[in-house]
Formats: structure tokens, C-alpha cells, sequence
């Protein structure tokens, strides 16, 4: 069967392999993959600089975002073949510590977590591949293709869970405006799930054209391509910063309003250094009782949230975020970055529906 792997820490080492069938283990269901998304991990990983292998091989099959039917289940499993399912892609530590234990791998305390297709357990980049039913979650088979996008939706439905988990620490605390950085898948979705709760909902990107701008105003949103000064003009109650951007993560935790919470939830690169007024930062944090937290991954109950999330969703504006469908056969295309892109998935061939 073809795979695309590749070897972490070697850029350009990417490609498409002619691999074995996979093993199914006793208790597995084995899946046909339908789809595959790409995000900005994949694209780091494919660049070298983020991804493990699994323990003794030298190469990763890629690929988190996954969407898959299932061919053969256990007996003794709720899944059937012909079902949906999304891969869980955060797998518990082995020790486990007490947040793995506890079905939170999540918010592993020990690091010692791998992911499917980013860090030492193969993705689902490949044609077929098994699953334990545990860590496999049903797609509403109404959704047919737009199920690829449950992984991204589950990052959000954490971010959300958990900042209005912290919003709960004051009695009186309602958020009403919400900003979102970035208009990318993440941030999108996260405008959505902010939408479907009533609130008002802006999201500031870069881009002026594209089709951005649109699939904002669709949720009933605002868009904003003026610059980060928005953020300090609109005080929102929440800020979800879904860029990872430098300077945007900096406007965003320095302007933040009182009572306010930003949750940090695009992953930085790193390694370049601009001024800051740490007193300053910490004066306006503490007198205005700000809350800055990271948030990522998803546990199971977050996928289910996605999924509920994605349900209620207008279909047409979901299909919409997907901007471009890649054939395996011509999967190299799905990596390179095209300006109008929100989306890209490889179709792999099996049907949704
Ligand atoms: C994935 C998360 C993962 C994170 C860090 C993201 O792209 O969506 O599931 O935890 O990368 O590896």
C-alpha cells in the first residue's frame, strides 16, 4: 500500500513508499483512509523541524488529520464496517501520569505522550491502517468529507472548553466579544464554535482578499485586516490567538483588556528575540486580573464536542474551507502553499460515502 512518510529532522525527505499491508492487532478495527488534511504541522515536519520517528525505524508515516471507513472491526467494538471515524491523535503516556490516567492526554504531565504522524507513532497517511476502536471517533456520515475537518474543530473545542473553564473562577464573568487571530482553518472554526454560542465574533488576518474575508461575514462575524491596533480598540473578553504569528502573540497578550482571557493556541516557531516589558506586561496582568494560557491537543470529549460543533454547522459554508482536493497520485501539490488556500486535503481514494 502507498504511504507518504518521511524522515523527522531531514528536510525534503518526504515521499510517497510502497509499504506492507498493515498488521491489525487483536482488538483493532483496520481502516481505509479517505482523507488526509495538511496543516501547518505537517509542513514543519516535512521541513524538518518538528516530528519523531517511531522507536527504531527511521522513518514516519505523516499525517494527523485524518478521516478513514471502516473495513474490518472487532466483534466486541461499536463500530461496523462502512462507518466514519476519525483518528484520536494524541495517544496517553505509557506510565501514565495522572492526566493520561485519567483519559486527559492532553494535558500529559510528563511529556512522554506520542501523537499519530507527528511524534513516534505512525500517522494516518496511508491508504489503510488499524486502530484500536478506542481512539477512533464516528463522523456523522451526513458530513461525508468535511468529517477530515473533526482533528482541527477538536483543538478549538479544547481552547473553548478551557477558557471558559478559567472564565468560571468569577461569578459574574460573561464574555459578549470574542477576538480570533488568524483566519486559517483553526481560527475559522474557532469563530464558528464562538458563533454558535451567540457571541460576537471578529477575527483579524493579514489577508484582504480570498476567500476569508467572505467565510467570516457568512458566520455573522467580523473581519479585520487592518493590523493588530484592532485589538486594543475592540477590548475583547476573549482573545483565541490561532497564528502562533510573534507579533500578533505580543499584541495580544499586551493589549488584552481586563478580566480578559487569551488563550494562545498556534504553536510559534521560536528562536527570535524582540524587547519586552516584562514589569509592564506583569503590572497590566495583575491590575486587570488577566489570564494568558496556552491550550493543545484534545481529549475524546473534545473530539465529541468537534463533532457535535461540525453537525450543527451549515454544511455549505464547511465545504467552503476546503479549497483544494489533491488525488494521492499528486500528493506533493497538497504541501506547497497557494494563496487562496484555507483547507487542502489529499483524497486517498476510499469513499466517504
Ligand atoms: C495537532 C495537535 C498536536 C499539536 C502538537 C497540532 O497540529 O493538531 O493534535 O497536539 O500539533 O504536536
Amino acid at each position: 500500500m502507498r504511504a507518504i512518510t518521511v524522515k523527522p529532522g531531514a528536510a525534503g525527505s518526504v515521499r510517497l513508499d510502497d509499504r506492507p499491508e498493515p498488521k491489525v492487532p487483536d482488538g483493532c478495527a483496520l481502516i481505509e483512509a479517505v482523507a488526509l488534511g495538511v496543516c501547518g504541522t505537517d509542513i514543519e515536519i516535512i521541513d524538518g523541524e518538528y516530528g519523531w520517528a517511531p522507536e527504531g525505524e527511521a522513518r514516519l508515516i505523516l499525517g494527523h488529520e485524518s478521516l478513514g471507513r471502516v473495513a474490518r472491526a472487532p466483534e466486541s467494538s461499536d463500530l461496523k464496517e462502512g462507518d466514519l471515524v476519525v483518528g484520536i491523535v494524541r495517544r496517553p503516556d505509557p506510565v501514565p501520569c495522572v492526566a493520561c490516567a485519567g483519559g486527559e492526554w492532553d494535558m500529559c504531565r510528563n511529556g512522554l505522550y506520542t501523537e499519530h504522524g507527528i511524534k513516534q507513532v505512525h500517522g494516518f497517511g496511508a491508504e489503510r491502517y488499524p486502530i484500536e476502536p478506542e481512539h477512533a471517533v464516528k463522523v456523522d456520515p451526513g458530513l461525508g468529507i468535511l468529517g477530515v475537518l473533526l482533528e482541527p474543530t477538536s483543538v478549538v473545542a479544547k481552547a473553548w472548553d478551557h477558557t471558559l473553564a478559567i472564565g468560571a473562577r468569577s461569578r459574574t464573568w460573561k464574555p459578549t466579544r470574542v477576538l480570533v487571530t488568524g483566519a486559517g482553518p483553526v481560527g475559522l472554526l474557532a469563530a464558528m464554535i464562538g458563533r454558535q454560542k451567540g457571541l460576537e465574533v471578529h477575527v483579524l488576518d493579514r489577508v484582504a482578499a480570498g476567500p476569508k474575508p467572505q467565510l467570516v461575514a457568512d458566520l455573522g462575524a467580523t473581519y479585520h485586516s487592518s493590523g493588530p491596533s484592532v485589538i486594543g480598540e475592540l477590548t475583547p473578553d476573549v482573545i483565541l490567538e490561532c497564528t502562533g504569528a510573534d507579533a500578533l502573540v505580543m499584541q495580544a497578550i499586551m493589549a488584552a483588556g481586563r478580566d480578559s482571557i487569551v488563550c494562545l493556541a498556534g504553536v510559534s516557531s521560536g528562536g527570535r528575540k524582540v524587547d519586552f516589558d516584562v514589569g509592564g506586561f506583569n503590572r497590566s496582568t495583575v491590575l486587570g486580573n488577566d489570564v494568558v494560557f496556552g491550550s493543545v491537543n484534545a481529549n475524546r470529549a473534545h473530539y465529541e464536542a468537534a463533532a457535535e460543533a461540525l453537525a450543527r454547522a451549515d454544511k455549505g459554508w464547511l465545504s467552503r474551507l476546503i479549497t483544494r482536493r489533491v488525488p494521492l497520485d499528486r500528493w506533493r501539490e497538497a504541501f506547497k502553499r497557494e494563496p487562496e488556500d484555507v483547507k487542502v486535503v489529499i483524497d486517498f481514494g476510499a469513499k466517504a460515502a
